[in-house]
């Protein structure tokens, strides 16, 4: 049997692995469009500010794909997928390749919201760009690194935006993330988590503007700054859109495959097409994309077994699971974080907001299953969390978790339980006073 993967990332590779570890005789052929084996994407902003060197993102060297007896076929960009024969067919090159079974792991491109001049600045090379790759990487450094070059403007406060945000920060650049939600991280925070998370990038010397609806991109040769809705104006030497993504689903599409947003999977990863598999970026699963790398290596797997044809492992979806990687500054989200978004009920949640620590912790609780969390500025609960999603927990473990306590006044017994107060008890003001007249100090912790 023969398997070909298309696109060679983080889905095409680990695909791969997983079909070599079950069958050491399948023959399998990757082929990819770029010019280097697996690197990972997530350090690529640190690429731009040259902490990094290319070297340090690849994470398969020639000799892995060697060693596991898989053929990587890189520079080769495949511009269509012929199901009646079964072959593939490879931009400027006369051959068809044949399979057995194919995989699309073509990932997905930066989406570009519909913004007056962006295509085509970006295409033009005239100071507007987006982060996908190595190139775009390089691209960017070596357009910063122009003297006339010292005010970016960052379209988009989701984390790839923040993250890149922070390395150009630290390029010298003046720094604006533009947000068209009312806050940032608009998916994995809630409003009250974003103010705090808004504080501190900006105490970082970063300027955000939130509720921005960025209109046009401002330049004729070169660009020269960004025009909002509203008609404010802020000036820029480079505009870097960060702004989500977009399945690659063109060459699918062009073959009948059905697609939607994404193109469109079924439990075993099974492509409308027959002995079609599609996984990663590329996919759309019961309406979700997913443009994350645990669900990568989590479709790796069960691709892996639906290519033999054996059917009894089946993909329930991924968790959303996301950490802002800037240094010293610790925010992790996962699962449901905003239940009043959700159609059912019977949601429960318990957070603790220490604003004078700058720590926010948000645990959610459904039918006593941990659903989701939000840790921001304090990390001690995460193992717990990442070990208990989806699992029973009791209100007493995630009060002990988040160090939420019982006060007793010793005067008339009222108790002041921080799991359902706004405002921690250490934080009360010092003349803060009980319904019955006593003072703060006259308060004994009940549950240490
Ligand atoms: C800057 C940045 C930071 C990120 N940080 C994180 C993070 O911290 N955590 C996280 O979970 N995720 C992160 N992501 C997202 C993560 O990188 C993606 O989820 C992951 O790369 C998806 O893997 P994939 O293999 O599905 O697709 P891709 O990585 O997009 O790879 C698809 C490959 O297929 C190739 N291809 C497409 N079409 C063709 C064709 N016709 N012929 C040949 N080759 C083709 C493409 O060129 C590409 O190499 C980040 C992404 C970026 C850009």
């Amino acid at each position: 049997m023969k398997v070909v993967i298309i696109g060679n990332n983080v889905a095409g590779t680990f695909s791969a692995q997983n079909i070599r570890n079950l069958n050491e005789d399948v023959e399998i052929e990757l082929y990819t469009q770029e010019k280097f084996p697996y690197y990972t994407r997530i350090n690529l902003p640190e690429l731009i500010s040259e902490k990094i060197s290319i070297e340090d993102l690849i994470v398969f060297k020639d000799n892995w794909y060697k060693s596991k007896n898989l053929k990587l076929h890189l520079n080769k960009k495949v511009n269509k997928i012929n199901p009646q024969n079964k072959t593939i067919s490879i931009e400027e090159k006369d051959e068809l390749i044949s399979y057995d079974k194919l995989i699309l792991a073509l990932g997905s491109t930066p989406n570009i919201p519909p913004i007056k001049n962006a295509v085509v600045m970006k295409n033009d090379k005239k100071g507007v760009f987006t982060l996908r790759s190595i190139d775009d990487a390089l691209e960017i450094k070596d357009y910063i690194k122009n003297p006339d070059v010292n005010k970016a403007i960052i379209i988009g406060g989701g984390l790839l935006g923040l993250e890149l945000a922070n390395q150009i920060k630290d390029c010298n650049l003046e720094t604006t993330v533009v947000e068209f939600f009312p806050q940032l991280l608009p998916r994995q925070l809630d409003i009250e988590c974003g103010i705090m998370l808004k504080e501190e990038i900006e105490s970082r010397g970063i300027e955000v503007v939130l509720n921005a609806t960025t209109e046009e991109i401002l330049g004729d040769g070169k660009v020269i700054g960004i025009k909002l809705k509203g008609g404010e104006q802020y000036d820029a030497d480079i505009v870097l859109i960060q702004a989500g993504i977009r399945p690659t689903i063109d060459l699918a599409k062009k073959a009948n495959i059905e697609t939607n947003r994404g193109i469109i999977v079924n439990e075993f990863l099974e492509t409308s097409e027959i002995d079609i598999f599609a996984i990663g970026d590329c996919i759309e699963y019961k309406n979700q994309i997913y443009g994350i790398i645990p669900a990568c290596m989590e479709q790796s797997k069960i691709v892996a077994t639906s290519v033999f044809g054996t059917k009894n492992v089946e993909y329930k979806g991924t968790t959303p699971k996301n950490t802002l990687k800037i240094m010293g500054l610790d925010l992790t989200s996962i699962g449901v974080i905003e239940p009043s978004k959700e159609p059912s009920g019977g949601w429960e949640i318990l957070r603790k907001a220490d604003k004078k620590d700058c720590c926010y912790q948000k645990l959610v609780v459904k039918d006593n299953k941990l659903k989701g969390a939000i840790l921001f500025g304090e990390t001690k609960a995460i193992s717990f969390i990442y070990n208990k999603m989806e699992q029973n927990v009791s209100k007493e473990e995630l009060r002990k978790l988040l160090e939420l306590y019982v006060y007793e006044c010793e005067n008339c017994g009222a108790k002041y339980d921080e799991v359902t107060m706004d405002v921690l008890f250490k934080d009360l003001p010092d003349d803060w006073k009980c319904n019955c007249g006593a003072l703060k100090t006259k308060f004994k912790k009940m549950n240490d």
